[in-house]
């Protein structure tokens, strides 16, 4: 069996949602996780918001605008009546539980619930066009076997218990199934966080173990390079797992970046395809990649620099102990780190605890700190061993002021701070460095 997740565009419109069904009849059994219709899920969060500030009246506004796209599609979608009053009731069902939330007070726990309606409705809207096409479908809850623990966490044994029984039960070609979607400990509604859809097709897939895990967006694969900002970019065929992992965090947008590693811990292949060239070869991530190349450029932005100065750290041991100890009290992961004999700096991208961090970072060394920075991550295969990368790297960079480098971390990756306000010409002179052939 394959795995085959859609996002939001692949499913925004009811010609995409028919392309999508085309795209899943395979011949053979599939598991189908759709997203939420594209912009839906921001709607719901901009419903949460004014409900969250008490503003019921524009909660109900910005419902009433969604309900009526709906409607639009649900009549473009299905050619019978019948089917026709189907998705009506759909929608109705879903859009009065939403408004109902207005009247009872706003919690955290509804705001889940709100969030959750995106996937509920595109998933039976898309299972009802199946069963229009007269095909056999069946609709999987995602929320009776996804759970997230305490931590956040996916339970893949909870996942792998609770799915088996449903998937012997629903032999039908096409099983469809909520991304994104899943229950917190105390069963609640909750979710594996923004664009967990390709995170849900990944742990589900491993949880049973598929040939293949597919995730079907709008772009033709990951690209070498940023295409909105760099021209000739183009799509790269094979990646590593470790390779991807590095650009899914780093910027490529394609693909959430928890969701490498259950696929790569079960040795199962990703393979990126664009539904609006479904023909297309995409980008398939598996063991398997081509060794010794440079694959690609990626940034990060809104990145904050701390530079830790202390003399106190000259030859003494447990100094990097207590930085690190600051940022674990403060659940804030690091991203690059560089040290020297009496300082250390280092960059975050989440920046919520950043006041109570600097504040106990100064009680032990001296802090500086920069903003607007952008991280510029070069991933490939032996980038470290291979010699002339590095070279090559800073070659093509020789214009652009570099604030920090991380050589050496892994294999896989070489990572440069620079100032926001150089990233774009820092993708176009690496692109043309790295990637663009010599001219004879
Ligand atoms: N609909 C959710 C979001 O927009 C999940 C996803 O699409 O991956 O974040
Ligand atoms: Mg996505």
């Amino acid at each position: 069996m394959v795995v085959m997740k859609f996002g939001g565009t692949s499913v925004g419109s009811a010609l995409r949602m028919k392309e999508v069904s085309r795209i899943v009849d395979t011949g053979e059994q599939v598991l189908v996780v759709l997203s939420a219709v594209s912009g839906t899920t921001n709607s719901l969060v901009e419903i949460n918001d004014a409900f969250s500030s008490g503003d019921k009246k524009k909660g109900i506004s910005l419902i009433e605008k969604l309900e009526e796209k709906y409607h639009q599609l649900v009549n473009e979608l299905y050619n019978s009546d019948s089917y026709k009053t189907a998705g009506t009731e759909i929608i109705r069902v879903h859009f009065d539980l939403l408004r109902s939330f207005a009247e009872n007070g706003f919690t955290q726990k509804q705001a889940f619930e709100i969030l959750a309606q995106g996937e509920l409705i595109s998933t039976q809207l898309f299972y009802q066009l199946l069963l229009e096409e007269g095909k056999k479908a069946a609709l999987l809850n995602a929320l009776d076997f996804m759970r997230i623990d305490e931590e956040g966490e996916p339970q893949m044994d909870y996942l792998r218990e609770h799915i088996k029984p449903l998937l012997e039960k629903n032999k039908e070609t096409f099983l469809i199934t909520q991304g994104f979607i899943c229950r917190n400990p105390k069963g609640e509604i909750a979710n594996l966080r923004r664009g967990g859809s390709d995170y849900s097709a990944s742990l589900i897939g491993a949880a049973i173990n598929v040939s293949e895990i597919q995730i079907w967006t709008d772009i033709d694969g990951m690209h070498n390079n940023d295409p909105r900002i760099v021209n000739d970019t183009y799509p790269i065929r094979n990646l590593s797992f470790d390779e991807a992992a590095e650009l899914a965090y780093f910027g490529a947008k394609i693909l959430h970046p928890s969701s490498v590693n259950p696929a790569r811990t079960a040795g199962i292949p990703v393979r990126l395809k664009n539904t609006m060239q479904p023909e297309a070869e995409g980008t398939l991530i598996s063991a398997i990649s081509d060794r010794d190349t440079i694959k690609a450029v990626a940034a990060k932005d809104k990145i904050t620099a701390i530079r830790i100065v202390s003399n106190r750290m000259l030859l003494a041991y447990g100094f990097l102990r207590k930085v690190f100890e600051v940022f674990e009290r403060y659940k804030t992961p690091i991203d690059m780190i560089s040290t020297s004999e009496v300082a250390v700096s280092i960059t975050i991208d989440n920046d919520q605890f950043l006041d109570g961090i600097l504040t106990e970072l100064k009680e032990i060394a001296n802090v500086e700190i920069d903003y607007d920075l952008t991280i510029i991550c070069v991933v490939g295969d032996n980038l470290l061993e291979h010699s002339g990368f590095g070279a090559k790297i800073f070659e093509s960079l020789k214009e652009v002021p570099v604030r920090m480098v991380s050589f050496g971390g892994s294999k896989n990756n070489v990572s440069l701070l620079i100032h926001s306000s150089e990233k774009v010409r820092a993708l176009n002179m690496l692109h043309a460095g790295l990637f663009k052939k010599e001219l004879a």
